[in-house]
């Protein structure tokens, strides 16, 4: 048996019902097959089996007392992917779904992106099963300060250093940060994504969807082409989708829908980028709200979605930017796309496209963006905050603005030369799986059996 298949086959066996987790796993290592098989110093010196193994794993109980005083438990993650290349870095996911495989997922497609950076960051995930949307403001204090009575003796600046993702942001962070520094006594860049009065960084909230949209921009370039004036399917209306949305606006681009899990906004002639923001920052408003000021768009409620995918990807247009969550783009969803000639792809989710949807991208060599590379705009951005904090220093929103694009411009630059190096310099998939593997793989074999 081929080594690559023995290692998928125990990483199955030794982490059964971890779907999420082993289609992540599978989808990298089949990609990099060739690549090891030039290179066998890795096989030699088992770093794929050590990279499939995260360094640690700590799953505890989250107890909480809600608004009727009633005590809720929910059970909190973090994965400790890597620290081959920095501290452990990644965000915290709190949605229903999120359970062990998710996490695990999350923090493995993590290590490899965080390598795409060029940056000291190793790689990490976490989060709960806890359900943000429903509760007080209170009730999502108490939450994040039990969640944090328990994690803050795995975390720290030159640990372990969390951030945000579906369900946290500045105001969850605030709070994770407020009990952190309380249990420990320290002011410290021991989280990122901080609100910017507790010395966040500017322009951490935007630099998910901006880096998708400069790293997008870079994929037209390469081709001779340009955003102006492109159609755009976008799903998602959260922190990722909306600062895309925003970008993409002022690179005009026309954003022709959007959605949320309530349903897919659409209008032919482009949405109003500022309405559909503004009416997701607003408490009570819902996406369906948009048709009070816009008659002319569609609102498709997720009970009329089709039976085998999602609304947001049956329409005419020419790029395609899931941001909303993983699996999204299912097989009916990639064949419709294909009929409908959009063959541009720029992943703002993590893992959003389906193994069957991917195969008919390749298939119809679809140009596409995989969202290790896409995405990873947060993270670093995120690393600028850490060494902001470190160094007690405050960087204008140009200057991280400037570091944001040449950073996305250097992922792309470096995926798009290793695949012209193994393949051909469209294959942005096997570029950024390559690329990230070989930098973390290197210091793995640098620092020994660890
Ligand atoms: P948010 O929670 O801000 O927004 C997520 C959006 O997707 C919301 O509109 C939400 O709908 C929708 N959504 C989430 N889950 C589902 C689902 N199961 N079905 C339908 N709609 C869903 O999260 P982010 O924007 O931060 O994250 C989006 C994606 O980007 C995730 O894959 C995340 O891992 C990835 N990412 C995020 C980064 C960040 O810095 N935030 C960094 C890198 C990647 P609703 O509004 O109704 O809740």
């Amino acid at each position: 048996m081929e080594y690559i298949e023995q290692v998928l086959k125990s990483v199955k066996s030794s982490n059964p019902n971890e779907t999420e987790f082993y289609q992540a796993v599978e989808e990298v290592l089949s990609s990099i097959n060739q690549y090891l098989e030039i290179n066998d110093k890795y096989q030699k010196n088992s770093i794929v089996e050590r990279l499939v193994e995260p360094e640690r794993q700590v799953i505890f109980r989250v107890p909480w007392l809600d608004d009727l005083g009633n005590v809720q438990v929910n059970r909190g993650f973090r994965i400790e992917f890597s620290s081959s290349l920095g501290p452990f870095k990644g965000g915290l996911r709190f949605h229903p779904s999120v359970n062990q495989s998710v996490v695990k997922f999350l923090g493995f497609e993590q290590v490899l992106k965080n390598a795409l950076t060029g940056l000291p960051l190793g790689g990490g995930k976490g989060g709960a099963d806890f359900n943000p949307k429903d509760k007080s403001d209170h009730e999502i204090m108490r939450f994040c300060q039990s969640y944090m009575t328990e994690l803050f003796r795995h975390i720290g600046a030159n640990t372990d250093v969390p951030a945000g993702d579906i369900g946290v942001g500045a105001r969850e962070i605030g709070y994770l940060f407020g009990q952190y520094k309380r249990i420990t006594n320290q002011f410290s860049g021991v989280l990122t994504g901080k609100p910017e009065s507790l010395n966040g960084s500017s322009l951490r909230t935007e630099a998910t969807g901006y880096g998708v949209a400069y790293f997008l921009s870079a994929m037209l370039d390469a081709k001779g082409d340009s955003l102006t004036g492109k159609r755009c399917l976008v799903s998602g209306a959260g922190n990722v989708a909306l600062y895309l949305m925003k970008k993409l606006d002022e690179y005009d681009a026309v954003i022709l829908s959007c959605s949320d899990s309530k349903g897919t906004l659409y209008s032919k002639n482009g949405l109003d980028v500022k309405l559909v923001m503004h009416l997701k920052s607003e408490r009570g408003a819902e996406l369906r709200d948009y048709l009070n000021e816009h008659k002319d768009a569609e609102f498709t409620p997720v009970n009329q979605y089709p039976s085998d995918g999602h609304q947001v990807w049956r329409y005419e247009a020419d790029i395609v930017l899931p941001c909303a969550t993983q699996n999204e783009i299912t097989k009916d969803d990639a064949k419709a796309l294909v009929e409908n000639r959009c063959l541009t792809v720029c992943e703002g989710a993590n893992m959003p496209t389906t193994p069957e949807a991917m195969k008919i991208f390749k298939e119809h060599n679809v140009y596409l963006g995989p969202s290790k590379a896409a995405n990873a705009g947060g993270v670093a951005t995120s690393q600028f905050e850490m060494a902001q904090n470190a160094s007690m220093q405050k960087w204008q929103s140009e200057q991280v603005d400037e570091k944001l694009q040449q950073v996305m411009k250097s992922i792309f630059n470096t995926i798009s030369v290793t695949a012209k190096q193994y393949s051909n310099e469209h294959d942005l998939v096997l570029g950024a799986n390559i690329a990230g593997f070989e930098r973390v793989a290197d210091a793995m074999l640098k620092q020994g059996v660890v």
